[in-house]
């Protein structure tokens, strides 16, 4: 009994250049993108040297956009020739494989932000898409194990600054559904705006769900509570489970309702009444009062 599984860590950093570039006070000042990164890489190294076999990637969910970071697309079927592993060896002392992912991390984020952006720019992440594509790298990487006869538990970290977009309510659920039914863990790791939609992610898939509460700690968090494999962690004493958010998105107009209207046929979610559903074409005959009632209370009058 080995009691160790290899585990592949896809990290979502959310690179959104407004939420990053807004102006803070005193303690979040303290928290630039760049330091961020730094903590994610070496976030990212501990990973890495957990097991040998572990494995990681690292997404950039940004405003218009999600973008691989690490690993290059190339690079994955070239790593493990010789010749490659010469050319990023051991730099001040560095175990290659650390060199090369800070390497890749930090040039890959440049060219992100050197790519600039086209068209407008908005104040939430494409966060939804960036799940989605790691759920698909998760699947691949999960079969290609699978083909050579080892297994791998998969998990998914989100390290959010920038708001919540209702838009993405539908996509987002869906792909937080499909990471339950991997059982791929979703954790969330919160700078900024508390989001709701990330803590129904955290609670359907039992990952954990922290606002940090000091910015400058950033990575001594990462490590406290985020490294550890969700299968360790009752082990653990954690910071306390976060209240739900649970409300849902209306599909008319994307706003998070407490209470609204549900389509008896389809279960979408409005907040007014339509005769018609818009997501199904369902017509509801509205009835108004049952008829035995109104007679009743006309006698009674009389
Ligand atoms: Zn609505
Ligand atoms: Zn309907």
């Amino acid at each position: 009994m080995s009691g160790i599984e290899n585990s592949l860590l896809v990290v979502v950093v959310d690179t959104n250049p407004i939420w990053w570039g807004q102006s803070r006070d005193e303690e979040q000042i303290k928290l630039t993108l760049t330091r961020c990164l730094d903590s994610v890489m070496v976030f990212a190294n501990s990973h890495l040297m957990m097991n040998h076999s572990n494995k990681l990637a690292v997404i950039a969910s940004h405003t218009n956009k999600s973008y691989f970071l690490y690993p290059q697309k190339e690079h994955s079927k070239a790593v493990s020739t010789a010749e490659d592993d010469s050319q990023i060896r051991q730099v001040d002392g560095k175990y290659e494989l650390f060199a090369q992912v800070d390497e890749e991390i930090k040039s890959e984020v440049k060219n992100l932000i050197l790519g600039g952006l086209e068209g407008e720019l908005h104040a939430d992440s494409l966060l939804a898409g960036s799940l989605a594509m790691s759920l698909c790298y998760i699947h691949r990487i999960e079969k290609e194990h699978r083909s050579i006869g080892s297994s791998l538990s998969s998990r998914i970290m989100v390290i959010k600054g920038s708001e919540d977009n209702p838009a993405q309510y539908m996509n987002f659920m869906n792909t937080v559904f499909t990471a339950q039914k991997q059982n791929v863990v979703i954790d969330a790791c919160i700078l900024d705006n508390d989001s709701g939609l990330l803590q129904q992610a955290c609670d359907i898939t039992g990952g954990v769900y922290l606002k940090i509460p000091q910015l400058h700690a950033l990575l001594l968090y990462l490590i406290w509570v985020f490294l550890p494999e969700p299968s360790m962690r009752h082990k653990l004493t954690l910071p306390p489970k976060a209240q739900v958010d649970y409300r849902a998105a209306c599909f008319c107009h994307r706003n998070l309702i407490d209470i609204g209207y549900v389509c008896s046929v389809c279960l979408s979610i409005f907040c007014s009444f339509s005769p018609i559903c818009s997501t199904c074409q369902t017509t509801f005959r509205f009835l108004g009062p049952p008829k035995g009632s109104k007679k009743k209370s006309k006698k009674s009058s009389n």
